[in-house]
């Protein structure tokens, strides 16, 4: 068998096979540009695309894409092939610096959110130097930004390019303030935890609500759920070890470092964590990880299911996003230091994160708001629609003692000295972990637990590195400006907390009395659903932010909003129908064929004239026609809510939230009613029990 060392990254055009390949001189070019993000040279892009072509030829590919990540959320690609003809009546091989750096794919169909009118239907796609290429089947795909002819993002990619290189220049401003001269530049890396349900695809063709909307729409609780805990970190079973197995090494030689795996708190439900990269790199792979999740799947036999939340009344599924900010030369700036002054440096970082989410509360929570996620943010396995930070007893006490002024006690109760040059030294607190904080720190980095798992992580880090960044440009500003350095730093870390602390929280965030405090108290923002908080991208104080970094242009915003709303109302309606169509065309019918059965049996017990008692079918048929009748009755609630929709897509999004939403849980009550009282042989679907443990 080959040794992982061997395979790893083999199907992909990374530094190891760069530096093979190229022309010293083109290597070193491309390099630059990869490390440091600076403009590529044109000149070097016919020499890339030829042994970027030699190189997949003999791995086996025939043809190339330019693979990109449309609003849509999953990734776009549109195949072409090497071949082009010889004069000899035969094919050559071609790929051109041209065809690599620019390709233009009909790209009408994906949304734009009215950025381009459909007569001009034309997008071009750009190489992203920065993310390596890779080979997925025959195919050599070229990560890429999406964009219109008019050079609006039509994609995440941009933005979060965009969004990388805004904190980069205020981060560097920041940095010379410190006296660090060595530093070329600065990114945040990401490491996602992502999680998903593992089902048969036998139990998966039985349900029309799972083909068509990735979750269950009916369906009573198994008489055995997630009670005893006893799937978490329980042992992995055959058949999804041998699927494990095969996944990490298909990850694997896509050089995507896949770390660990364990099952999660729900039955059939697993989690797989990546060693963290580069943001823009994380981003691509996770979205490859999530393709390759559910191709992989499909050869066992299972699907992969990565809706948020696949079952009712079964824990959903997140994805962790793991965040840190961190130097060419590998310093991490969210990593407390050894001395007083490295420490004054992260607090002056961290502080610049505190502020960040403050400041921003709503755009977090709009990169997390999709019809899926809006089921579990808020429930009890989620944190909760409130964003909020929690940082850990002794960071706190840190922050507390120097809002106050009070001399800090460190974790050895050494009194530690607090002087406009001395901010404390503290040891790193890496043992606390709150799984109930949205926003938690967690010794050198920043979990961001919101998100869903099907979610994009470009989103909330495009919003996350443009809060930051905009928090240390206001600091760059006043220090740059500064007369005494260390007295305005001093001064400015114990303003943020000041102004910041309300946003801090160390307790449970899943407790009902903190989302009262959150909201009465302390005025944190509370937008429960998608078409709540969508509308607040385009507030006046996110778009003068996200412009002034250059991160989004009012236009894109403008389209993202109505994008994200269309997604909502689409998603629920599709939802809806299949609801109406299930209730009335097989669970109405299975629950009417039963009482039949009953009925007939009512009457031949009667027939017998032996005085036998028939109550227990008496009961069940008055119940069951009761049933059906409300069945009937609940789902042309619902279809009347849907043919209703109508106005804006905000208005729409609000009609979904306010009727919609509502009929869908009405008709299943009487449904997983009918389910828990109908013989499990008329039942035209598997039920919650038969598909969560039938891996
Ligand atoms: P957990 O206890 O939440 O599982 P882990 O320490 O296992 O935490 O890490 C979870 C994820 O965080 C992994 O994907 C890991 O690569 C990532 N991670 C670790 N350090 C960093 C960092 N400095 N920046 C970004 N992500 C990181
Ligand atoms: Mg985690």
């Amino acid at each position: 068998m080959q040794k992982v060392q061997e395979y790893f990254g083999s199907r992909v055009f990374d530094d190891r096979v760069m530096k093979a390949s190229l022309p010293a001189g083109v290597y070193k070019s491309l390099h630059r540009t990869i490390e440091r993000g600076t403009r590529l040279d044109p000149g070097v892009a016919d020499a890339v695309a030829s042994a970027m072509k030699d190189w997949a030829v003999s791995k086996g590919a025939t043809h190339y894409t330019h693979w990109f990540q449309p609003l849509t959320g999953v990734t776009a690609e549109k195949h072409d092939s090497f071949i082009s003809p010889s004069p000899d009546g035969g094919v050559i091989m071609e790929f051109s610096g041209k065809e690599l750096i620019k390709g233009e794919p009909d790209a009408s169909s994906f949304p734009s959110g009215g950025l381009r009118a459909t007569f001009e239907a034309r997008g071009y796609t750009a190489w992203d130097p920065t993310s390596y290429a890779f080979i997925k089947g025959k195919t050599l795909c070229i990560p890429t930004a999406f964009c219109s002819y008019g050079g609006e993002a039509l994609d995440k990619k941009t933005p979060l390019l965009r969004s990388m290189e805004a904190l980069n220049r205020q981060a560097l401003r920041i940095l010379k303030l410190f006296g660090n001269k060595d530093v070329r530049c600065v990114r945040t890396c990401v490491g996602p935890e992502q999680e998903y349900f593992l089902i048969t695809r036998e139990m998966y063709d039985k349900r029309p609500d799972l083909r068509f909307t990735g979750r269950t729409l009916f369906g009573k609780k198994p008489p055995k759920g997630q009670e005893m805990d006893d799937h978490y970190f329980g042992v992995i079973k055959p058949r999804v070890a041998a699927y494990m197995e095969e996944l990490n090494d298909e990850l694997w030689r896509l050089g995507i470092l896949a770390k660990t795996e364990h099952n999660e708190v729900a039955p059939a439900q697993h989690e797989l964590a990546p060693i963290y990269s580069t943001t823009n790199i994380a981003t691509d792979h996770n979205q490859l990880t999530m393709e390759i999740m559910q191709k992989v799947a499909a050869k066992h036999g299972l699907v992969c299911l990565l809706h948020e939340k696949p079952f009712d009344g079964v824990n959903g599924s997140g994805k962790h996003n793991n965040w840190s900010i961190s130097t060419d030369a590998g310093v991490n700036l969210l990593s407390p230091g050894e001395t007083p002054y490295e420490n004054a440096q992260f607090l002056l970082f961290l502080c610049a994160v505190i502020k960040a989410v403050d400041d921003y509360q709503d755009l977090l929570r709009i990169t997390v708001a999709t019809a899926g996620n809006d089921h579990r943010l808020g429930a009890n396995e989620a944190p909760p629609a409130v964003v909020s930070i929690f940082l850990g007893d002794e960071l706190n006490a840190v922050l507390e003692a120097i809002e106050t002024g009070e001399p800090y006690m460190g974790a050895e109760k050494t009194q530690m000295k607090l002087g406009v040059d001395v901010l404390p030294k503290f040891n790193r607190d890496t043992t606390d972990r709150n799984r109930t904080s949205p926003f938690a720190f967690t010794g050198n980095k920043f979990e961001f637990r919101m998100l869903g798992s099907a979610n994009s992580i470009a989103c909330c880090n495009i919003m996350l590195n443009s809060a930051v960044a905009e928090s240390l440009k206001i600091y760059a500003d006043r220090l740059e400006g500064a007369e005494d350095f260390e007295t305005a730093l001093h001064e400015m870390i114990r303003k943020t907390i000041k102004d910041h602390k309300n946003i801090i929280f160390n307790g449970n965030g899943y407790d009902d009395a903190w989302i009262k405090e959150a909201t009465e108290k302390r005025g944190l923002l509370n937008y429960r659903t998608t078409a709540d908080c969508m509308p607040h991208l385009l507030d006046e104080k996110n778009v003068t932010m996200l412009t002034a970094h250059g991160v989004y242009s009012r236009a894109e915003l403008e389209s993202r909003c109505e994008i994200m709303l269309e997604n909502y109302v689409k998603t629920v309606t599709i939802e809806a129908n299949t609801m109406v169509s299930m209730a009335r065309r097989q669970i109405a019918p299975a629950v009417e064929s039963y009482t039949m059965k009953l009925m007939e049996g009512i009457a031949q017990k009667k027939a017998l004239d032996m005085g036998l008692d028939s109550g227990y079918e008496t009961g069940l048929v008055k119940e069951l026609s009761t049933l059906t009748g409300e069945i009937a009755r609940r789902a042309d609630l619902l279809e009347e809510a849907v043919s209703a929709l109508s106005g804006t897509v905000e208005e729409q999004s609000c009609a979904v939230r306010d009727a919609i939403l509502g009929r869908m849980e009405e008709l299943r009550k009487v449904c997983d009613r009918a389910e828990t009282i109908t013989a499990k042989e008329f039942w035209p679907y598997p039920s919650y029990g038969d598909i969560l443990f039938s891996v």
